[in-house]
């Protein structure tokens, strides 16, 4: 999976890696890996800000609480979907 342009770390392993960055679990190495994909790649970075969003919203609906795994594969499945759709579009 990428958008078309060359990265270090391709898109799918920034994807994969998302919801690690998001809550802060990645070693710096990585985070940087991460930060610096988001700058140049677009597609990714929307992604992220979506994940983000749909991170707070359901951390919002189940206060405190981790989202049910089911819930967590769907989202994931949701913006997997959009990636692809956004790649197809052009
Ligand atoms: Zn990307
Ligand atoms: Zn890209």
């Amino acid at each position: 999976m990428s958008c078309g342009n060359h990265h270090d770390v391709d898109c799918g392993e920034v994807l994969k890696r998302v919801y690690s960055f998001i809550d802060n679990e990645l070693g710096s190495a990585s985070v940087d890996e991460i930060r610096q994909h988001l700058d140049e790649c677009g597609p990714c970075l929307e992604q992220f800000d979506l994940e983000r969003s749909l991170k707070k919203l359901v951390h919002r609906s189940c206060t405190g609480e981790h989202a049910p795994e089911g819930l967590r594969e769907r989202i994931l499945l949701r913006i997997t979907q959009i990636h692809v759709e956004m790649r197809t579009q052009d």
